[in-house]
């Protein structure tokens, strides 16, 4: 094989398997505490778009897996679960994320260090680097793809019962936000712009530049699509 796609049952993930031509995907199932609702709905979408999915079982980091839902370094343990199966190693990175593990600086040196260790030339890389997901959104939509396909997508890092998006967790402000920029009203178990840290936190920080500045337009023109001014 000498690509595969980290397939995440995420917005990007899903985009980025249509966006890459339709490349196996790889899911790691880490035993942590999203994956009863990931897997709903990556199976879901592998059997509606016949996605060649592999399903890893060969790690259980639930140990490591913080209140926030976080586990420390997990794109790098993806990474190399991928490089015993392929080269070049796609996952779904978007214009401004700069976690530790997930960034063009964090690819990078990742790459070099399974290059010189397999031996063998390994590229982790992302095809969204100077896209939001906003802009990966309209991508789709302009595919002329299902956008109920795109609302089976999982992402939560706090899921509710029956894989609902709790609304009150970064990942789903990042998933409404996108959404909502692009017209699309997606079911959320309590609405996203009352999250008491939109106005406590995120208004006060998208001002002062903590965020990048497309984030931060994007952020508060989502806000104006629910009428709220702040
Ligand atoms: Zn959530």
């Amino acid at each position: 094989m000498s690509e595969l796609l980290l397939y995440s049952a995420g917005l990007d993930s899903f985009c980025a398997w249509h966006y890459l031509g339709h490349p196996p995907a790889l899911y790691c199932d880490l035993r942590h505490r999203s994956r009863d609702h990931e897997l709903a709905a990556i199976r879901t979408l592998a059997e509606r778009h016949s996605i060649p999915l592999t399903i890893s079982n060969e790690l259980d980091l639930a140990r490591w897996e913080a209140e926030d839902g976080i586990i420390p370094l997990r794109n790098v343990y993806f990474a190399m679960l991928a490089s015993h199966r392929a080269r070049t190693i796609w996952c779904a990175g978007v214009k401004g994320d700069h976690t530790a593990d997930k960034s063009p600086h964090a690819f990078f040196e990742v790459s070099r260090m399974l290059t010189e260790f397999t031996e063998q030339p390994v590229r982790l890389d992302s095809p969204f680097w100077a896209m939001t997901k906003t802009d990966i959104v309209r991508w789709y939509l302009d595919q002329g793809l299902p956008v109920e396909d795109l609302l089976t997508t999982f992402s939560c890092l706090q899921p509710r019962s029956a894989g609902q998006h709790c609304g009150r967790c970064p990942s789903c402000l990042r998933r409404w936000i996108a959404l909502a920029n692009n017209g699309v009203e997606a079911p959320f178990a309590a609405t996203p712009w009352e999250w008491p840290r939109v106005h406590d936190y995120y208004v006060p920080a998208m001002r002062d530049g903590i965020y990048p500045e497309h984030r931060s337009r994007e952020f508060f023109t989502a806000l104006a699509t629910v009428g709220i001014h702040p």
